[in-house]
This record gives structure tokens, C-alpha cells and sequence, in this order.
């Protein structure tokens, strides 16, 4: 296998661990970041991975926007989602006219903010189930089973997508070129928008959502108000898969803080906008009362406003 060319456009949780990985299994990683801390740690130690594979450090360059210059095969995004427009907008530079974009963020709209920067047929989105967490500067962990789904925005076939996939599956991250990609966004889409702005608004753990009725039937219906915008829009989401899904998550991932709940907490701006409030906008349109996902939209707003 021939080595890719790689650039992450933040280098936070999930990009240590994609852009990391990807470099330990030989391909051309350079990381680009804004965060000083980040960027001091990752040049002076490496970055240390801990996984189901142990612990290890391995030495990957990382750069502000301004400062790198290499136009990569494949830009892929992993910053939070409001600052996906703004990051590509400082590092427009470095999509040369073979550049390809993936983002594999949480969310809807994501196709839609890289179409900006690169035609559609240069773009690819996608879902991961890989959980990341970065514990300290420079310092990343996961764990456990995960899948990744990649698609071209435009439902094309490409070469360079089939590629990056085999490369990531070698590297550790499972992951297929699936024609139903857009299903599993969605399915997230609607897992993310009921726990994520519950735990948020309730500051509670999943674990603590899961542990009261009340909590559990709210996370339900919440989810069945995206499931039915997808359905709107035409897509075969599997209800039954989303809410196995989520008691799944309710029964065994206790501790876990979601990272809106985590972003409240430390007073950063969430991802609200394209998790509850993509699904408000879009049941507008489609003339959907969509009652708890509204609320929970407003209360998560109103926190970031308060913080
Ligand atoms: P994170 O906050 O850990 O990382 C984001 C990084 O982007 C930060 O290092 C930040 O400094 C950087 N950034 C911000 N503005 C930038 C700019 N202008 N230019 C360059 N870098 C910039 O977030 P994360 O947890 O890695 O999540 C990234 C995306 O992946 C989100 O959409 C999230 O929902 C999604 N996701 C996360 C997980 C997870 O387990 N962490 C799992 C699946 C999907």
C-alpha cells in the first residue's frame, strides 16, 4: 500500500487519534492545530497513544494553518463543527486542485460547509463510532470495537476513497466505503441529539439518564422525532437499530459525559447547532412537530448563553 499523503485540520481528540495511527502505519500525517498546549506537547513528546494496542508515543509534525504549506492528498476535518468554516477558511491554501476533503464530525451539514472550499466530487463524508479522548495535551485514548462509514458526497465511486478506507482499516480503524453512509449519520444524528442535549440540560451522565425511567422513555422519544425528519427526507433509517443502540449506551457507558455536557461545563460553545438545531430546521421544512428536540435546542442555548 502506498502511502498517503495526509493533512488533519484539528488536531484535537479525534485527530490525534486518526492522524496518529495513520502515521505509526506509514503514512505522511501532518497535524494542524490552533491550540497552543497541543502543539507545544505533540513536538516536544510525540504524540502518546493509549488503545486496545497499549501505549505508545510516535512523532508526527504538527503546525498552525499559516505555517504549513504541503498540499495533501486528503485534508481530512476533525475540528468541532462551528469551526469547521473558519478553520477551512485559513487553511484554504492548502487544498491544491488534487486535494481531497473527508469529515467524519458528528452532525448535519457537513457536506455542505466543505462544498465551499472543493467540488462535490472531491469531498467524502462519513460516520465513525470511534470514541477519542484527548486526556492531556498530546495525550490521547480509546478503546474498544469501532466502525467508520465513508461515502463521496456526490454518491460517486472513487479510487482515492476505496484507498484512504483500506488504509485506515490496516491502521487499526475499521472502516468501508458503505453507499449507506448517509443512514448511519443520520442514525447518530438522532443518538446525539437525544443524549447529548439531555445529559447536557440535566448534567447528568448517560449512566444517570439511564437510571430513571423518565430519563430513558426522553431519550427515546427525543430520537424518534430525527428518525421521522429522515424518514421525511427519504432515508431507510432502521428505528429499532437507533433505540437498541442508545439502551445500549444507557446501560453500559455509566460514566460517560458527553461532549456537549463536557462543553458546558467548561464554558465552550457546543455542537448544538448542527445536532439539535439541524433537526429543527429540517422539521420545518418538512412541517414536523419536532416538541422535545425544540426545547432541549433552546435550554442548551440558553446554558451557553448563561456560560
Ligand atoms: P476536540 O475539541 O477534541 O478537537 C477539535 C480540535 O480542533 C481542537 O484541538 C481545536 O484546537 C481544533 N481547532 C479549533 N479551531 C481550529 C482551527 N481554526 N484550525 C485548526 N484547528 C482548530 O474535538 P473531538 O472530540 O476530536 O471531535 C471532533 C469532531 O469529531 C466533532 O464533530 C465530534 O462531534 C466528532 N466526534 C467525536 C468523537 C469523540 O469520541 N471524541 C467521536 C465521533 C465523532
Amino acid at each position: 500500500m502506498s502511502p498517503i499523503r495526509i493533512s488533519i485540520l484539528g488536531a484535537g481528540a479525534m485527530g490525534s487519534l486518526f492522524g496518529g495511527l495513520m502515521a505509526e502505519a506509514g503514512h505522511a500525517v501532518e497535524l494542524i492545530d490552533v491550540n497552543p498546549a497541543q502543539i507545544a506537547a505533540v513536538r516536544e513528546h510525540g504524540l502518546l497513544i493509549r488503545n486496545d494496542a497499549g501505549k505508545r508515543r510516535v512523532a508526527i509534525p504538527i503546525k498552525r494553518p499559516e505555517e504549513a504549506t504541503r498540499q495533501p492528498d486528503w485534508l481530512i476535518v476533525f475540528t468541532k463543527a462551528m469551526h469547521t468554516q473558519g478553520a477551512l477558511a485559513a487553511a484554504r491554501h492548502l487544498i491544491g486542485p488534487q486535494t481531497r476533503l473527508l469529515s467524519l464530525q458528528n452532525g448535519l451539514g457537513n457536506a455542505e460547509k466543505l462544498m465551499a472550499f472543493a467540488d462535490a466530487s472531491r469531498i467524502a463524508i462519513g460516520m465513525t463510532t470511534v470514541p477519542a479522548d484527548l486526556v492531556a495535551p498530546g495525550e490521547v485514548h480509546s478503546h474498544g470495537e469501532s466502525k467508520t462509514r465513508v461515502v463521496m458526497a456526490d454518491g460517486s465511486e472513487n479510487a482515492a476513497l476505496a484507498a484512504l478506507a483500506a488504509a485506515l482499516d490496516a491502521a487499526g480503524l475499521p472502516c468501508t466505503v458503505d453507499p449507506d453512509a448517509v443512514v448511519a449519520i443520520w442514525e447518530k444524528v438522532a443518538f446525539n441529539v437525544a443524549l447529548n442535549s439531555l445529559c447536557a440540560v440535566t448534567q447528568r451522565t448517560v449512566g444517570g439518564l439511564g437510571a430513571a425511567a423518565e430519563g430513558r422513555r426522553l431519550a427515546h422519544a427525543v430520537a424518534s422525532e430525527t428518525l421521522a425528519v429522515a424518514q421525511a427526507e427519504g432515508l431507510a433509517v432502521l428505528a429499532e437499530r437507533t433505540h437498541a443502540t442508545i439502551d445500549h449506551a444507557l446501560d453500559h457507558h455509566g460514566g460517560h459525559k458527553p461532549s456537549m455536557l463536557q462543553d458546558l461545563l467548561a464554558k465552550r460553545p457546543t455542537e448544538i447547532e448542527t445536532l439539535n438545531g439541524a433537526i429543527v430546521r429540517a422539521a420545518e421544512r418538512h412541517g414536523i412537530a419536532v416538541p422535545r428536540t425544540e426545547t432541549l435546542y433552546a435550554l442548551v442555548k440558553l446554558a451557553e448563553h448563561a456560560a
